[in-house]
């Protein structure tokens, strides 16, 4: 049994964490960071999001088109673009558009902007259009463990203005189920509330079977055993553990 402290820091950490403007990282948070690919040195990720980001693209033949424009960003760095935007912007464009320190996604490691490769690239609002290679990332993406975070329609849940840019990896099946069903981070993991592991949610992904469930982190992560011997654990950033197993 993990000690309480671990626990506390397991439910802040994970492809699952909710991070918003109420649900803000705990602390600076260190992923294991790697650049989404050799032309773009610059660009980091969490290590299994870049890799899961890199084939993605590949794989829709995005190469040349796609280009990752903004990923991990430090807490300074997220202040300098708050502050710069506020300057030149105000601050009605600045909180729709950009996250507080501490409240972005981009923190950690787990959300890419995207654009269009162009001579000219918006920084904070690039272009990523719905066709071409860029519309074939977005129809490929859930199977690669990316959603669109802030899809038009659902400010009210996410409390952020449509971004067709911003991508956040969730991990499979969780990105495929939330597409499916039209939900966003915020609704999905409520939906888990209802999922105890006496009543895991189930879902089939080709020759796969998930059980997806939520305990809270108090409880410890003894409470749901293996289940063919695979499983996946993920906090929520709100004092849950999300068990993911499969066969
Ligand atoms: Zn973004």
């Amino acid at each position: 049994m993990k000690t309480a402290l671990a626990r506390k820091a397991l439910a802040c950490a994970g492809p699952l964490i909710l991070v918003n403007g109420d649900h803000p990282l705990a602390r600076e948070a260190a992923p294991e960071l790697e650049p989404v690919h050799p032309r773009w040195p610059q660009v980091l990720l969490e290590r299994r999001a870049a890799r899961q980001l890199t084939a993605c693209i590949r794989a829709v033949g995005g190469g040349e088109d796609i280009v990752p424009v903004s990923g991990w960003r430090s807490r300074a760095e997220q202040q300098a673009i708050w502050d710069d935007t506020l300057r030149a912007e105000g601050e009605a464009f600045t909180r729709s558009y950009v996250a507080r320190p501490g409240c972005s996604e981009h923190e950690s490691g787990l959300a890419i902007d995207l654009g269009r490769a162009a001579d000219e690239i918006d920084f904070i609002r690039p272009d990523f259009p719905e066709d071409g290679a860029c519309g074939a990332f977005r129809r490929a993406a859930a199977g690669y463990g990316f959603i669109l975070r802030y899809p038009a329609g659902k400010e009210g849940v996410t409390g952020i203005a449509h971004e067709p840019w911003h991508f956040r990896y969730v991990g499979a099946p969780h990105a495929e189920i939330m597409t499916a069903k039209g939900l966003v981070l915020e609704e999905y993991l409520e939906l888990l509330e209802e999922h105890p592991p006496r009543r895991p949610l189930r879902f089939r992904s080709g020759i796969y079977e998930f059980q997806i469930c939520r305990l809270e982190a108090a409880e410890g992560e003894g409470a749901s055993p293996r289940w063919g011997g695979c499983r996946q654990i993920s906090g929520d950033n709100r004092g849950g553990l999300i068990v993911t197993r499969w066969r």
